[in-house]
């Protein structure tokens, strides 16, 4: 038996099977290729994900979570650090934000945040009758009350009854929202691009009419931008494309590039009338592991001037994207913003085959809902990456 059938094969047996796994035994990674243990050489256009945004083997990240490693890698939330002060404060200064609370996940900073408005409609009126105001087809998250706010049945059903007092809207339909508010409502959430979901942008008028909203009702904005920001729409975040700022903003995936850290970042207002000590709560999140990985990030983000390099090099992709599309008469929508792209294909071409034929040709792509090719390369691919891209592509789609 083959090392990769072996590692298969024991793999299933140990692990609850929760994911159809794709027969790939990734073993290493170098810049935006992926390598098996079997030697072959796969060009990733997935970043596990979202989350490898720097490439893999970057020697100063590598070398920042080594140092810290050596010095100490966990001390709970009992004490100072620095490393969590020079993450805390990076991520304030690039959110624009003003608290910041590190999680482990993505869930888990959705999860803050669901506890963070609640508690700031608590503070208003002492009652517990808060209602959250979600969107259909959302994706935020697999823990009880991040899937509370994923508008999608499938997902939910088999576990509910889920937290209660939360409605669904439609995204980009502002009308939808704005027949859902009321005066129990503490808190709009949405993914400033839904990923997950099929990568749809915000309209800017519904992220403006939203904003909207929440102004003149005192009702917190959630903006989870734990897929669409870090510089992947080549912006810092998705929603300064916007100029709109969220009350409470969540991150996650590319925020330690690897390294499992989110967090949710609140302004002036959401920071100072919400959690208090006692109030949250984590063994692990923000340890000092964790922020070195967030720290050395932002450090090289600017470095390597990453946004810049996506907002210089995403309409190349969007250009290929475009002809490709134009080439095949059941590819029916490209959208997306900066290296979070999408192809939608017609219900007759299951997009799964096309997934894994990209793989069988070196080729790490993903799916997203709504029968949606994903992209979402390290944010360090060049225009050469994505020219050897388009042809693999092609390969997998004529298949
Ligand atoms: C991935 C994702 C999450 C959940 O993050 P986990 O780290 O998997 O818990 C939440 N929201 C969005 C938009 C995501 O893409």
């Amino acid at each position: 038996m083959s090392e990769s059938q072996n590692i298969m094969e024991r793999t299933e047996k140990a692990v609850l099977h929760t994911y159809n796994r794709f027969p790939v035994v990734f073993d290493r990674g170098q810049g935006v290729h992926l390598y098996d243990v079997d030697g072959k050489k796969y060009l990733d256009f997935g970043a596990g994900i979202a989350v490898f945004a720097l490439g893999y083997g970057n020697q100063e990240y590598n070398d920042a979570l080594k140092d810290q490693i050596d010095k100490i890698v966990h001390t709970s939330n009992l004490y100072y650090h620095k490393p969590l002060m020079e993450a805390a404060e990076k991520v304030i200064a690039h959110t624009g934000l003003s608290k910041v609370f590190f999680t482990n996940s993505g869930a888990e900073a959705i999860e803050g945040a669901i506890k963070a408005a609640r508690k700031y409609a608590y503070m208003k009126d002492g009652k517990n009758d808060h209602e959250i105001i979600a969107m259909n087809h959302s994706f935020h998250g697999r823990t009880v009350g991040a899937l509370s706010v994923t508008g999608n049945s499938h997902y939910q059903d088999p576990f509910k009854p889920l937290m209660g007092g939360v409605k669904f809207a439609d995204f980009n339909d502002l009308e939808s929202v704005r027949a859902l508010v009321d005066d129990r409502t503490c808190a709009i959430i949405l993914e400033t691009v839904q990923g997950e979901g099929g990568i749809h942008p915000a309209t800017p008028e519904f992220l403006h009419g939203v904003r909207k909203i929440c102004d003149e009702n005192d009702i917190l904005l959630i903006l989870d931008e734990i897929q669409c920001g870090m510089g992947r729409t080549g912006n810092w975040f998705a929603c300064d494309a916007y100029g709109v700022k969220p009350d409470i903003m969540t991150l996650a995936k590319a925020l330690g590039c690897g390294v499992p850290v989110g967090a949710f970042v609140l302004n002036e207002k959401a920071a100072a009338h919400s959690l208090e000590p006692g109030d949250h709560g984590t063994t692990y999140g923000g340890n000092p592991f964790a922020c070195a990985a967030v720290s050395k990030v932002f450090d090289l983000f600017e470095k390597l001037d990453l946004v810049q390099h996506v907002r210089d090099t995403a309409p190349y992709l969007e250009k290929k994207l475009d002809e490709v599309a134009a080439k095949y008469d059941f590819i029916t929508d490209r959208r997306g913003m900066g290296f979070l792209q999408g192809l939608e294909l017609s219900a007759d071409h299951p997009v799964g085959p096309v997934v894994a034929k990209a793989l069988e040709h070196g080729l790490v792509i993903l799916s997203a809902g709504g029968n949606v090719i994903r992209f979402a390369p390290p944010l360090v691919v060049t225009e050469k990456d994505i020219a050897k891209m388009i042809p693999i592509l092609e390969e997998s789609l004529d298949a």
